[in-house]
């Protein structure tokens, strides 16, 4: 029989639901010369019709990292690569990869400030801040930040902020291990400004915000405001990377705010809710920032070009992110109910949360669609892996943070599971 008889057509093949993720996060041009690609070598006999579709998943699988659909409800899932990056972003990550100008003046042909064009962004999303500066996560920025002002001195800090972050990972360690001291002031749940006795040796005072954890109760904590008065630097790391108060989430700090308030330097991620690639900026006075610009441990936090990219066009635009946030539940529940009835499941309301050590406590009212506990391990080990969270026995897969073209991947894969 003629082999070329026996290859399926180029939009049977693209309709595969193991092609389902590639067209989502390649786009469908790139998948199909790839699937035309491998319907040449059907032709020549090097391929069965059978290893098509795997022979394509390879071909576009570049790396060990999988890209999966987040049902989990969680918007910024930490083990799942926090923010997902926005379609700018990621055209520029891909541009950025070639050779580019990230340290070069193509007028003068010299040296130029690295990464110019990202931290000019930046500068004009923070009008606050006297000068910005960016490195390789938050941990690095709030290290790097009381290394630069304190090391071998002393930092004030409330006890009601000492905050382990993760992973077994805490902030006060991190600190202490850039041989800064650390002074701490106040208790657990109630820090008050005359806590915060200036001694001989403090270089800096420290405000951590609370971003995994909420202490309710008899509280209270001095305001950014009443700290910067105190004299000596105030650092304060706001965690999240919101850049200005969104009304969502009314607890979370913003590094605008911070700043009008009278911080020195402000530090935050870039991958939680600013919604760009992993990162850490630092803001503040343009003394403090070119203190911190100047120490040599700068030099071994320094961002990458690729990031430098991403957060340029992050700056840019939407993102996903935000859009995952700020979803309405009345959209998410049209989709659940549609997903419901082509899989058999059932539409049950589901309290996203914002995740990735960002506004504690705040539930984000959705909508997920309830199916067997059983189809848990199928869906994440099919293609494309579907993480969804069990509850109460059942498998909730929440659409919050499901890209809404990503609706059929997920009817398909709950129907492969299901057989
Ligand atoms: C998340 C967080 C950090 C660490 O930031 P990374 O980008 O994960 O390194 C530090 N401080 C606070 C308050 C945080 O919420």
């Amino acid at each position: 029989m003629d082999p070329r008889r026996a290859v399926p057509s180029t939009d049977t093949t693209l309709a595969d639901p193991r092609l389902a993720t590639a067209l989502v996060v390649l786009g469908r041009e790139r998948v199909r010369d790839s699937v035309r690609e491998v319907q040449d070598l059907v032709r020549t006999g090097a391929v069965t019709v059978e290893a098509i579709v795997p022979r394509v998943v390879s071909q576009l699988s570049v790396s060990g990292l999988r890209p999966v659909i987040n049902a989990t409800g969680a918007v910024l899932h930490t083990n799942l690569g926090r923010a997902p990056l926005s379609d700018s972003a990621m055209l520029a990550v891909t541009a950025a990869a070639r050779h580019v100008d990230v340290e070069y003046d193509l007028t003068t042909g010299t040296r130029a400030p690295r990464g110019r064009s990202a931290l000019a962004a930046l500068r004009r999303a923070l009008p606050d801040a006297g000068d910005v500066l960016v490195v390789n996560n938050g941990a690095a920025a709030l290290m790097l930040s009381v290394t630069a002002l304190a090391a071998g001195q002393e930092v004030l800090w409330s006890r009601g902020e000492l905050v382990e972050i993760g992973d077994g990972f805490r902030l006060t360690d991190l600190v202490a291990s850039a041989g800064v001291g650390i002074r701490e002031v106040g208790t657990t749940n109630r820090t008050t400004r005359a806590d915060y006795v200036i001694g001989p040796d403090t270089a800096c005072i420290l405000k951590v915000h609370p971003s995994n954890f909420v202490i309710s109760g008899f509280t209270s904590a001095p305001s950014v405001a009443e700290l910067a008065g105190l004299g000596p630097p105030l650092v304060v790391d706001v965690g999240s990377g919101l850049l200005d108060p969104d009304p969502l989430l009314p607890d979370e700090p913003s590094v605008s705010h911070a700043l009008r308030a009278g911080a020195g330097l402000v530090t935050c991620s870039g991958d939680k809710l600013l919604g760009g690639p992993q990162c850490g900026i630092v803001a503040g006075t343009s003394e403090l920032v070119s203190r911190v610009r100047r120490h040599p441990l700068a030099r071994a936090v320094r961002v990458d070009k690729l990031t430098l990219a991403a957060l340029e066009a992050t700056l840019d635009g939407s993102t996903p992110t935000r859009v995952a946030l700020h979803a309405d539940p009345d959209d998410l529940r049209r989709r659940a109910t549609r997903i419901a009835e082509q899989t058999g499941g059932e539409v049950v309301p589901s309290a996203g949360v914002v995740g990735g050590g960002a506004a504690p406590g705040l539930e984000l009212p959705g909508w997920a669609v309830a199916l067997s506990a059983s189809l848990h391990a199928p869906l994440r080990l099919g293609e494309p892996p579907i993480v969804g969270r069990v509850h109460q026995g059942r498998l909730l897969l929440d659409l919050r943070a499901v890209p809404p073209d990503a609706d059929d991947v997920l009817v398909r894969a709950i129907q492969a599971a299901r057989v």
